[in-house]
């Protein structure tokens, strides 16, 4: 008999990747100290309409870089309206003038902090403020970056790019440095003619300037979050691709171009297919730029962005990834940008899930679970902070991966039909897209599309940093095996989690694979097979960010009652898992006590021949049972277990 063998899969710990780089990470760690967390909620009194900017790169490497800006800044007050304006920039950059409209006014440059008082500011009223500003931006924030300005491998001609997230953009330029508050921008940027300068939005035109100087002029339509706002300055070789209609432009460094070639060549096809899955390009009438830079990562900077040089020369796969990834940000950050930054799992989550998406879409089912394994560290992402409020937000690895096992998780449990409805749905409500989302305005549109509320499914995952611990029971239904009830639980004392699980049942030659939906800390589902079950395996392919707990064994198991139905005797075999004393009770199907014996201390039974308890058909008054079905149930000390019998006369 096979009724003691419960079939436990232990999940196997994923191998270890030493080594591995993350696609799409943001590397190089910081190596300055970050003065603080910008506050969550940070209206400062304004809502920044328009950035334009006008940066000339007046000395770059080898030489001492030195940039020279004006930043003309329209802003909408507020109500309340403030009595001091605040802009970000960092103190290495000087402010020379401020004017509001046209006028000069006194300005305070302390810190990070540019301020100007505005006394007869009133809500709703518009203005327009102009810095002067000039110096050599810092390499600033927690990824040590901002605008870097270098040389390519030190020696090289120069190279301008920038990694401004998640809050580096007042590192090189004044601005209220916040992914809440969007504005259109526009960039002219002068630079030496031998240098191609790529940035966020639609080229409107250069201009040649005496002294072999050029100016390119850009400018974006669309709203654009400050740390999106992307330069990319070099002699780049360039070359460009009509995407159905829709033009694609690549720079890369000369020494790198066949590696690009190779890295930047499935990006229209990428395009259609993301566009099949989330909605149209949301910057169409601009175009989308891939640009390298001597940095390590790559950023999503709105349709240009910043390809690091390590990542460009990746082997093709996982460059292929870094590709997907960024181009996924457009959809997934860029258009439905964070309101703050405790939603950064809202960006890298959902576009490290479109990374495995790819390889489902290029590869096959197997790739995208041998690539979500890849990410399940062993710890399965304990001790690493909460997902729903990361500190800190960058750099931080648990917002990609973890991020991207809840965003498949929720597939597994919600299915596929309404998973990929969620994801279309939710890139293109027009209530989000150019805005602002957050996890209430993502578990809305996860849950109108599944019909349900999902933010029972995504608050363990987001608020707690628990792991479910899984558990699987099983028992035969019928004395042959061919029915059982699998039951899976939760053991973790807190939270419990609403999930979806997968169970394989194996039968013979026959297999027969299960979505088990845990609503409840225990559930069961009753499966009937061709042959005998041999085994019953709990997540088979590992989809389940889970521990698995040992179940303990049933103590004891009673196979079907013999014979059934009865004219009077009916034998019950049973097993016992360890000595232990042992009663029956029989009710009849209205629930009264019929009969009960107790049948005393019994030995262990483990898999040889059963103990077998009799009932002659007989009342407590040891007059026959009249005809009917009866429960027979049988204790140990700390189980039972039920049988359905039928007396016939
Ligand atoms: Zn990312």
């Amino acid at each position: 008999m096979r009724i003691f063998l419960l079939c436990l899969l232990v999940v196997a710990a994923v191998a270890a990747h030493a080594g591995w780089v993350a696609p799409g990470a943001k590397t190089e760690p910081p190596e300055v100290s970050w003065p603080g967390r910008i506050p969550a909620a940070d209206s400062r009194g304004i809502d920044v309409l328009r950035y334009e900017l006008t940066i000339d790169l007046v000395a770059l490497p080898p030489q001492t870089p030195w940039i020279e800006g004006t930043a003309v800044v329209r802003v909408r007050y507020l109500d309340p309206a403030p009595d001091v304006l605040r802009l970000d920039l960092v103190d290495d950059l000087t402010v020379s003038e401020v004017r509001r409209g046209l006028s000069s006014t006194p300005f305070i440059q302390t810190g990070d902090s540019l301020t100007v008082n505005v006394p007869l500011a009133s809500p709703g009223n518009r203005e327009t403020f102009t810095i002067t500003y000039a110096g050599s931006p810092p390499r600033h924030g927690p990824l040590y970056a901002g605008l870097l300005l270098r040389q390519r491998d030190n020696a090289g001609p120069p190279t301008v790019g920038n990694v401004s997230q998640p809050y580096s953009s007042h590192g090189w330029f004044p601005c209220k440095d916040h992914p809440g508050d969007k504005a259109t921008l526009a960039m002219t940027v002068t630079a030496a003619d031998t240098l191609t300068v790529s940035a966020t939005g639609r080229l409107l035109g250069t201009d040649d300037l005496p002294g072999g100087r050029r100016t390119w002029r850009w400018d974006s339509e669309f709203p654009v979050a400050t740390y999106l706002v992307g330069l990319l300055v070099s002699e780049y070789e360039t070359w460009s691709e009509d995407c159905v209609g829709f033009p694609l432009v690549f720079h890369a460094f000369s020494e790198h171009v066949d590696a690009a070639r190779v890295t930047y060549a499935p990006t229209c096809d990428m395009m259609k297919w993301l566009e099949d899955l989330a909605g149209p390009f949301p910057f169409i009438g601009e175009k989308y730029a891939q640009a390298e830079f001597a940095w390590g990562g790559a950023m999503e900077n709105q349709t240009v962005t910043a390809f690091g040089q390590a990542s460009l020369t990746l082997p093709e796969r996982s460059a292929h990834l870094v590709t997907v990834h960024e181009l996924a940000h457009h959809w997934f950050g860029n258009s439905l940008t964070p309101r703050d930054w405790r939603d950064i799992w809202l960006n890298e989550g959902f576009a490290r899930y479109v990374e495995l998406l790819w390889r489902e879409h290029t590869e096959g089912a197997e790739a995208y679970r041998d690539y979500l394994h890849l990410l399940n560290r062993d710890d399965l992402f304990v001790g690493d902070g909460l997902l729903g409020d990361p500190d800190p937000v960058l750099p931080n690895s648990m917002v990609y991966d973890k991020g991207a096992w809840v965003v498949h998780m929720l597939r597994l449990h919600v299915g596929d039909a309404a998973f990929f409805r969620f994801l279309h749905d939710y890139a293109t409500d027009h209530d989000l897209t150019y805005q602002h989302t957050d996890r209430q305005a993502m578990t809305d549109a996860a849950s109108i599309a599944a019909g349900e509320d999902l933010a029972p499914f995504f608050a363990p995952w987001l608020d707690t940093e628990a792991v479910p611990e899984l558990g699987l029971r099983w028992r035969p239904l019928a004395a042959d095996d061919r029915r059982i009830l699998v039951e899976v639980v939760q053991h973790q004392e807190s939270p419990f989690f609403p999930l979806t699980v997968p169970v394989r049942v194996h039968a013979g030659l026959e297999v027969v694979d299960l979505k088990l939906r845990m609503d409840d800390r225990i559930a069961g589902i009753e499966v009937a097979t061709t042959a005998p079950v041999d085994s019953v395996l709990l997540d088979p392919d590992d989809l389940v960010l889970n521990r698995t707990a040992l179940t303990p064994a049933p103590r004891i198991l009673a196979a079907q009652p013999r014979p059934n139905p009865s004219v009077g005797a009916t034998h019950l075999s049973f097993w016992l898992a360890g000595a232990d004393r042992v009663s029956a009770d029989v009710y009849d199907m209205g629930g009264r006590l019929v009969y009960r014996a107790d049948l005393g201390a019994l030995p262990a039974t483990g898999e040889g021949a059963p103990h077998v308890w009799t009932w002659q058909g007989n009342g407590r008054d040891d007059r026959r049972a009249p005809a009917g079905v009866y429960w027979l149930v049988l204790y140990t000390s700390d189980d039972r277990t039920v049988r359905k019998a039928t007396l016939v006369r």
